[in-house]
């Protein structure tokens, strides 16, 4: 049996945040929505897990998130669902303190004035290294602040480091543990111009953009579950354990309609919506790939500058994330700790989430990491907090999260490859964190594309009642 849509309907294939972001922005503009997902939850690659070796009803992330205060889009959508910032957000004011083994302490801290002052105020005063270093530090902010973050031509993250002369050890406390956390993929290879989008967002505005933003609750409390109700409160429906086997499009009456099979139903609708990773839409899309995907600003752009098509083919990053459960009383000396010249990259203390004593410890990226064995990876990442901060008692529990697909490696010339949310094909749109968002794999990107395909929706359709 078909459910048959009208226009003020939408299928959405896939639950992460970019499909919730689209489903309640439809909802909200009062479009029914179904919004289908093939996993038991909602959430995606953000979601809540169990802590399958402490206590039974005790809930970890998937991986460990961090927000900045620039996830705009984030911060508005939590709004219109009802989530109120200080319930649910610890903020705290830009402060990173970079530990290595070698007992080096690198602090920088902003304090409150206007945007960017704050931020060169805070190079010009990090403790840790010398006149030289900060002074190359600054001259770089200043000069990326002259060319407007914007780059003639995309390079790798160590490539501008590079000509803008950083120091060693500022490129290991500082640059690489900031581009791995925001990017994650190495300076090596990471495009400087989508780090430099995230730069000028972050330092060049307001100054709590450069705020850091806890969770206080897991990630399905803050938001999935939130996005859920609002979506069904306004008449939608969010489908778990729906896996999409695939689609069809035909035309009826010159409209295009597409017919959406899932293992228990089919569904007919105008607009769809693909919030699925890319390597899944490809999968979705092998249907129809008789039809150009891309649309035409991205194809003139890329005669310009790659012969490479918009592509659903990307490379993807690893992140692991390592929970160490401590006693109780086990604090980190602040919310979130830096190390570097080691395995462990962050450390976070989960006691903001009510879990004291629990640690997150995140490694962003490839590494030598990826082959451990669960166990020695948990004791590598405790002797280094052990060496780097101070002495912690034993773990009593841990558990390792590696996510092999993390995110897609956010390669220079990156932006050419990235599909728009709309397609050649009328109705059909797409949504994740890889469209072109301008911004590298992260809760914001996500939020933006999925906000972005429903606007999209929208729009077409109020055009086609005007023109009626
Ligand atoms: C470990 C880790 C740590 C991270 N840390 C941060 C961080 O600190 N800050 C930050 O901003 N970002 C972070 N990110 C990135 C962020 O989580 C992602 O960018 C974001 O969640 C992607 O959302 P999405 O909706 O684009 O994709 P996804 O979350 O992948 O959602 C796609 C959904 O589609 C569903 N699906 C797949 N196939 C089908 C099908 N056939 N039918 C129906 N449904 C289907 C999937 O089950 C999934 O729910 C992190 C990611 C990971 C993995």
């Amino acid at each position: 049996m078909y459910k048959k849509m009208s226009d003020k309907e939408a299928v959405i294939i896939g639950a992460g945040w970019s499909g919730l972001a689209c489903a309640v922005t439809l909802a909200h503009h009062g479009y029914k929505v179904y919004l289908l997902e093939s996993a038991r939850q909602v959430g995606g690659r953000a979601r809540k897990v169990n802590f399958k070796r402490f206590l039974a009803n005790q809930t970890i992330d998937n991986g460990q998130h961090i927000m900045l205060g620039a996830y705009h889009a984030t911060i508005s959508l939590f709004k219109l669902i009802g989530i109120k910032e200080n319930e649910f957000l610890e903020r705290h004011p830009l402060e990173l303190n970079m530990y290595s083994p070698e007992n080096s302490l690198i602090k920088l801290k902003a304090p409150s004035l206007p945007a960017p002052l704050h931020l060169l105020l805070a190079f010009s005063k990090m403790k840790g290294l010398n006149f030289t270093a900060r002074f190359k530090i600054i001259k770089m902010a200043l000069n990326l602040a002259i060319i407007r973050y914007q780059l003639k031509q995309d390079m790798s993250v160590g490539e501008l480091l590079k000509n803008y002369s950083q120091p060693q050890e500022v490129i290991a406390a500082l640059w690489e543990p900031l581009c791995l956390a925001t990017m994650n993929t190495p300076i090596k290879y990471a495009s400087a111009q989508v780090f430099l989008n995230v730069l000028k967002d972050s330092f060049s505005k307001k100054n709590t953009d450069s705020d850091l933003l806890f969770f206080r609750h897991n990630l399905s409390n803050i938001f999935c579950l939130p996005a859920t109700e609002f979506i069904t409160r306004h008449g939608g429906q969010v489908l778990c354990e729906e896996k999409v086997l695939g689609f069809e499009c035909s035309s009826q009456n010159k409209v295009l309609e597409f017919i959406v099979k899932t293992s228990k139903h089919q569904f007919k609708c105008h607009n769809l919506v693909i919030a699925t990773p890319a390597h899944i839409t490809d999968r979705l899309l092998q249907n129809i790939n008789n039809q150009p995907l891309i649309n035409k600003r991205l194809a003139n752009k890329q005669k310009l500058l790659k012969p490479a098509h918009a592509s659903l083919h990307y490379k993807y990053e690893p992140i692991c994330t390592i929970y160490l459960q401590y006693p109780t009383s086990t604090q980190l000396p602040g919310r979130m700790v830096g190390l570097f010249n080691t395995t462990a990259q962050w450390a976070i203390d989960r006691s903001l989430t009510n879990q004291p004593g629990l640690i997150a410890v995140i490694i962003s990226g490839p590494g030598k990491h990826t082959q451990m064995p669960d166990k020695l990876l948990a004791n590598t990442v405790h002797q280094e907090l052990c060496l780097c901060i101070s002495d912690l008692p034993e773990v009593l529990h841990y558990q390792v999260i590696t996510e092999k697909k993390a995110t897609f490696s956010c390669v220079v010339n990156i932006e050419y490859k990235r599909p728009y949310n709309d397609t050649n094909i009328q109705g059909l749109f797409l949504a994740g964190d890889y469209t072109n968002t301008h911004y590298p794999a992260t809760l914001e990107g996500a939020i933006r594309s999925g906000q972005t395909a429903a606007e999209k929706i929208i729009a077409r359709n109020s055009f086609s009642h005007f023109t009626l």
